[in-house]
């Protein structure tokens, strides 16, 4: 399966600022010798020189991550403001996908903000959209936030075929894949997917504090979080955070890493990042998290941010 990432910010959507892009320009003219233009080859070695953080960003879009998998079925977790950005790329790329399954980790605005600009699935009679909770009566919360004076067309007028699937079982089949649910700490609770298909699973976890609890070695646990290949884990906070803002419902990159690490996952994606938090401090981050991940002894765990358009297939 493949997880293409539409939205990895935490919160609220956070744009480049023009003053955040004039000083990345003057931070590259800085930089540039008179070697480095001699030649195209020459400007295209300086340019994959550069740092990460002034050549790209992470994005600003709100929390939306697509899975597809092997078989083709399309499954989305949330509708931040990334899923726009998903609906624009299906119609550039003139995929016309019949059926959509939208599984919600919670109901906070970052996470469902997009829905209305899922164009144009979402406007289209031919496509299904199936969305899916373990939280009973889902649907009004969808609905009521979609309700004038909160938003001027409501959800009647979006002519695809809305389901409302309420998960009442730990597991629920989907195409080809098995997708699996489990309640996280989180202020009104959150729930993180696990999807398996073809012997593979990824778990997403947004907005999930992490607790002892979530470290036990017991069976439930073990059969959740055990055999996982890819984690994408919620990291807003740096550790001195984590401290000052316990019981806000986010945990610390260097908790994520020590989760990875003690369930034995290979591959761990930082995600739902700070919205204060510009491109060279998520870079820093993600240095940070690479060297505590390479002292915790024999446990090697690979660390990628999630940046907007990446793409992991497993
Ligand atoms: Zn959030
Ligand atoms: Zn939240």
């Amino acid at each position: 399966m493949t997880v293409r990432f539409w939205g990895v910010r935490g919160s609220i959507p956070t744009p480049l600022l023009p003053s955040q892009i004039h000083s990345r320009i003057a931070a590259v003219v800085q930089r540039i010798g008179p070697a480095d233009i001699v030649s195209p080859e020459a400007r295209e070695a300086f340019l994959a020189g550069l740092p990460p953080y002034l050549t790209g960003t992470v994005g600003g879009n709100t929390t939306c991550v697509e899975v597809r998998l092997d078989d083709g079925t399309l499954i989305i977790i949330d509708a931040g403001s990334g899923i726009a950005a998903l609906g624009a790329s299906l119609k550039r790329r003139r995929e016309h996908v019949r059926h959509y399954h939208l599984f919600f980790s919670h109901f906070h605005w970052d996470h469902l903000q997009g829905l209305p600009f899922f164009s144009p699935p979402i406007f289209d009679p031919r496509c299904r959209i199936t969305f899916y909770s373990p939280v009973e009566g889902f649907e009004d919360f969808l609905r009521g936030q979609m309700e004038p004076p909160y938003f001027p067309i409501t959800m009647d007028a979006m002519t695809a075929d809305l389901r409302f699937h309420v998960l009442t079982k730990p597991g629920i089949e989907v195409g080809a894949g098995r997708v699996e649910s489990r309640r996280m700490k989180h202020p009104g609770g959150s729930y993180s997917y696990k999807i398996t298909e073809n012997g593979k699973s990824v778990i997403f976890s947004t907005d999930t504090e992490l607790t002892e609890e979530d470290f036990q070695r017991n069976e439930e646990n073990t059969s959740y979080f055990g055999n996982v290949t890819l984690l994408i884990m919620d990291s807003q906070y740096t550790l001195d955070e984590a401290v000052e803002k316990y019981e806000w419902g986010h945990s610390s990159y260097s908790l994520a890493v020590d989760f990875a690490a003690a369930w034995g996952i290979p591959t761990l994606v930082l995600f739902h990042h700070e919205p204060s938090y510009d491109d060279k401090k998520m870079f820093s981050i993600l240095k940070s998290s690479r060297w505590y991940a390479s002292h915790l002894e024999g446990k090697g765990v690979e660390i990628m941010l999630a940046t907007e358009d990446m793409e992991v297939t497993i």
